[in-house]
This record gives structure tokens, sequence and C-alpha cells, in this order.
């Protein structure tokens, strides 16, 4: 176990925000984990989870506990006949986990390729690419439970799987430590569905590409239109793209001729957060050290040196710009910590 006191954040998150955090402790094994949490408890100090920190934006300094979740980097097979159960540890690398079950020849993840973060962190918010979640692949997760300090498995069922959330993300945040997930595969078929722009990166006959290949063409698609953290810093997606009733897509349909809009259960839309934002918010706009990306527009930048808080006043204004146009609501995707 490795731990340090007032520790910067800034190489720990893909925003680069500086911060400090009063502990930062990394966990290479289930035991040490443990006693990190009694420890806390004991203290009465807060606690965090980090992964990968891409999904997370740092308000300002913590003051708890920051467990940093490096260890438990185990991957275990099992053959089912046609399928395969395939676990792995939460400190796993995410795309290096693709990769992994690519080359095995399983089949289920690709479109996810190229996703940063860990697998453990996978779950929180439902990952999701070109028309898979990882959702469609997961059947459960190994937990250790702060309330109990005891460890257990929760199947699929019990997670709250949904569009960007999860029982992990919105209900009970920081309850339960994802110790590790557990997938179930296929063995290579050759008609898996594949995104539009997938198929078109693939060229002639996407569907006799090996898996590689199919997660090569995912990543260099990601390429293009998202910038790498380490030269901008940025969480992925700002906002969640918003769920909207039927009224407010009438009120929407008598104003622009052509939107995109994607029908969901109970007559509800999903609508494109990023088209709202161009709408609403002029190319590359910018408040100081933060702005949104030239070409993506779900993406808020930190252009170099900017805080926690300058980012989350940046996103409330984009929140308030597009309200007042369109009367829908943004919601942001990363998790704050506070
Ligand atoms: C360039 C870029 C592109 C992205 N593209 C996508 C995309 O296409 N689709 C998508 O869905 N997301 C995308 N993201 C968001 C992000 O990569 C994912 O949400 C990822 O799963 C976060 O993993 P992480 O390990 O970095 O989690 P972190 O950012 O470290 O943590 C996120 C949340 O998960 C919790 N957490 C992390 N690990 C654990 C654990 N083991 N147990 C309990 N809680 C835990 C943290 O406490 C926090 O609440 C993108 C981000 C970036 C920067």
């Amino acid at each position: 176990m490795k731990i340090s006191f007032q520790q910067s954040l800034q190489r720990f998150n893909t925003f680069g925000v500086d911060v400090r955090a009063h502990m930062l402790c990394k966990a290479d094994s289930y035991n040490e984990l443990r006693k990190i949490l009694k420890f806390a408890e004991h203290r009465a100090l807060p606690v965090f989870f980090l992964g990968g920190g891409s999904n997370i934006l740092l308000a300002r300094d913590y003051g708890g506990v920051v467990i940093l979740l490096e260890g438990l980097m185990d991957i275990d097979l099992c053959s089912m006949g046609s399928h395969w159960l395939v676990r792995a540890g939460a400190g796993v690398n995410w795309d290096g986990f693709v990769q992994y079950c690519a080359q095995s020849g399983l089949q289920g993840l690709e479109a996810l390729a190229g996703i940063p973060g860990t697998v453990g962190a996978a779950p929180i918010q439902n990952i999701g690419a070109y028309g898979t979640e990882v959702a469609d692949c997961l059947i459960g997760v190994e937990v250790l439970d702060r309330l109990t300090l005891t460890r257990y498995w929760l199947p699929r069922h019990a997670l709250e799987l949904r569009y960007r959330d999860s029982v992990f993300k919105s209900r009970h945040p920081q309850r339960w430590v994802i110790l590790s997930v557990l997938f179930q595969l296929r063995e290579r078929e050759t008609c898996a569905q594949l995104d539009a722009k997938v198929r078109e990166e693939l060229g002639d006959h996407p569907q006799a590409r090996s898996l590689t290949e199919i997660t090569s063409a995912v990543r260099r698609v990601r390429n293009r239109r998202l910038p790498e953290p380490g030269h901008l810093g940025n969480a992925g997606s700002f906002f969640v793209n918003p769920v909207v009733d039927a009224d407010c897509m009438e009120r929407l349909l008598a104003r622009y001729s052509q939107f995109p809009a994607y029908a969901q259960a109970g007559g509800r839309w999903k609508l494109s957060a990023g088209w709202l934002i161009q709408q609403g918010v002029a190319v590359g706009f910018r408040v100081s050290r933060v702005g949104i990306h030239t070409h993506n527009p779900l993406l808020v930048i930190n252009h170099g040196g900017a805080t926690g808080a300058e980012i989350i006043a940046f996103g409330g204004l984009l929140q308030r710009l597009v309200f007042a146009k369109f009367h829908v609501e943004l919601v942001r995707e990363p998790v704050c910590v506070e």
C-alpha cells in the first residue's frame, strides 16, 4: 500500500485540474482496501474511489481519502460452450481489456474500444458508444460494501443499468467498491451488428473483418472526433443526451424542420446534447481558460490551468444558454467531486 499526503491530483484526472487530496492511497489488494476503509471510517474521513479519472470533475481540494484502485489486475476466462465467462479485476485498463478479448476471439465489446478508464468504472455509468453499452455483455459485479465491509456479487438486474446511469452513479454513490466485473462474451460470429460509421471505416466486407480489425477501426473513428486528454484536458462528453417527452418534441418540431432525435420507450425522445449546444452557442465558444471544442460541441476543454470551479461555471452557462433557447435541461455527465 502506498500513501501520500496533500498529493496533487492533476495527473490523476483527464481534465488536468490541479487540486490536492488530504490522503491518496494506492490499494494493491482487497485486504489493503479493507484496511484503508476501516481507517477512514475510524477517523470519520470521506472516501472517494478513483479509477482512471476520465469521468470526474474535481471541484476543490478533497479533505478525505482518495483510494486509487490500481491493484486488482487479474483476468480469468471460463468456456461455457458457445459463450465464455470473463472476469476482470477493477484496476484493469478498459481499452487493454477490450483488446485482450478481441485477440482471444471473444466478441461483444469491440464497439467500446478506445474508451479511457478502468474495468471497475465501466458499470458506473454503463459506458456506451456506437450502439453498444457495457450492459449488453455484463452479467454481474463483485463488490465490497462500505456499510458492512463484506464482499459479495450483485447480479445484473440489481444494477439498474440505464443510459449513462446505474445504481452506483445516481442512487448510492461511493457505497460499493467494484472489485471485479463478470462479462458473458460470444465466440466470433460473422453477423455481428456494426455501427454505420464503423462499417464505413472498415470498407469492403466489414462482416468478414477480424475482431482486432474492428477495434482498430473503432479507435480510428473515435480519434477523429475526440482530442487526446494529454493534449487538451477533457472528460469526454460533458452532458448526457437529454430524453424529453412528446410535448417538448412537438414544440421543437414546430420550430425546426430537421434535428437528430431517437424514439424511446413510453413516447419519449432522446435528443442530441451536441446539436442543442451547436445551435445555442457559437462554435468554439470560450470563457477564459475553458471552452467548447471547435469540432465537437459536447466536449468542454480545459485550455490550461482552469480550476474545477471555472469548468463547473462554464458548464452551468452552457446549461442556461441551451435552456433559454430550447427549454431543455442538460445534465452533466462527469461525476463532481467536492
Ligand atoms: C476522451 C474521452 C472519451 C470518452 N468516451 C466515452 C464514451 O465513448 N462512452 C462513455 O460512456 N464514456 C466515455 N468517456 C468517459 C469515461 O472514460 C468513462 O466513464 C470511464 O468508464 C471512466 O473510467 P475511470 O476509470 O476513468 O473512472 P473515474 O473517472 O476514475 O471515476 C468515475 C466514477 O466511477 C467511480 N469509480 C471508479 N472506479 C470505481 C470502482 N472500482 N468502484 C466503485 N466506483 C468506482 C468513481 O468514484 C467516480 O464516481 C470518455 C472520457 C474521455 C476523457
